[in-house]
């Protein structure tokens, strides 16, 4: 199979998307682009299509998928039930990167849930992607586009690369502005219960009811309420350990390494540490200290940019847990295998 990539223009909207919306009605695979990262997209009612889906990223099939939506009259035709609270977050972050899961209805098929009774259904912002889900007529689910335990793509190329010859199409709409996944939550007694950190944050959520993080999730537990936050994820080229915590301790540790020459050491750091880091040395700045977002934007591109620029070990720079760094140290652990350092500062 060769994969076409599809530019986003004016015939996107009036022809392609009616040729992409039929592949992905009939069964077959097309990436989209939202403005969380890129989704391998199928129909979400086809038990078959969920299965080429899973080969295709090489993901275990008890992992659930995401259902996209292009609005939010639709879910109803899928969840059994739709409650207040649940209608009052759909309104205030919907088209937005927030995921909620539903007790689902048998039209959609358990291979689709992975096995589960819930269904996790979002609106993505991408306008592009919003008109293939009309085109195709009907609901599509969307893991990221990535083989299964790589870094998630946010560009169209990064797509390609792993997906290249598995998928008909790619819908190319340049880079995704947020560069993390969408939040997963459950309303569980009233309470919001974060599943997945992502591009929504606790304190957003808290303004619409109690919200808490699963507990499985800061405890590393093996049975986390998002299937998929136990597999392994994210991985880089090399091996990762993160720094975080106090800053001046956190740039003296970085910078030790720069010093050291008993292997080749690659530095995924802020840019206030990479003007102290010598000229030559393989750096991927992913942004300023002042800017989360720019760090969620840049983060898998920067895990990514090791696998064209080779070193033995990378040495990471992380942040602090509040708004979406709750969602950027979560991948960072992950992507890092739990290797994360933090730095107390130094008492004298
Ligand atoms: P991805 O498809 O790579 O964006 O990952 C989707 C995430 O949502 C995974 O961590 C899944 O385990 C999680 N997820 C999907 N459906 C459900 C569900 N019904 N209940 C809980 N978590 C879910
Ligand atoms: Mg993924």
């Amino acid at each position: 199979m060769t994969t076409e990539i599809v530019p986003v223009n004016e015939d996107y909207f009036k022809n392609k998307v009616f040729e992409l919306g039929k592949i992905i009605r009939e069964g077959g695979l097309v990436s989209f682009p939202t403005e969380t990262v890129y989704g391998l997209g199928a129909n979400a009612l086809d038990a078959e299509a969920a299965i080429k889906t899973y080969a295709a990223k090489g993901r275990p099939s008890d992992n659930p998928l995401i259902v996209h939506v292009a609005d939010k009259e639709e879910v109803s035709r899928y969840v059994k039930k739709v409650t207040p609270l649940e209608e009052k977050l759909m309104k205030a972050f919907w088209p937005g990167p927030l995921t909620i899961v539903f007790p689902k209805k048998d039209i959609i098929p358990k291979e689709t849930s992975g096995g589960l009774d819930t269904i996790a259904i979002r609106c993505p912002a991408n306008e592009a992607t919003r008109a293939l889900i009309r085109a195709a007529g009907v609901p599509i689910s969307g893991p990221s586009a990535n083989i299964s335990t790589r870094p998630s793509p946010t560009t169209a190329k990064d797509v390609y690369h792993d997906m290249n010859g598995r998928i008909e199409a790619i819908i190319d709409d340049g880079p995704c502005r947020i560069g993390v996944e969408s939040t997963v939550i459950g309303i569980e007694n009233g309470e919001i219960v974060i599943y997945r950190p992502g591009g929504i944050t606790l304190e957003m959520l808290s303004a619409f009811a109690p919200a808490r993080v699963d507990s499985a999730l800061a405890t590393g537990s093996a049975h986390p309420k998002a299937p998929g936050m136990k597999y392994r994820h994210y991985a880089p080229s090399a091996p990762l350990t993160v720094y975080t915590g106090d800053r001046i301790e956190v740039a003296k540790e970085i910078l030790s390494f720069a010093r050291k020459k008993d292997k080749t050491y690659g530095f995924f750091v802020s840019s206030e540490i990479a003007e102290k880091l010598e000229p030559g040395l393989p750096v991927f700045v992913w942004g300023s200290r002042d800017s989360q977002e720019s760090f969620a934007h840049n983060l898998f591109s920067g895990l990514l940019y090791f696998n064209q620029h080779p070193v033995d070990q990378i040495i990471g720079e992380g942040t602090d847990t509040k708004g979406l760094g709750l969602a950027i140290m979560n991948r960072l652990t992950k992507a890092s295998g739990y290797h994360i350092v933090v730095e107390k500062k130094e008492r004298n």
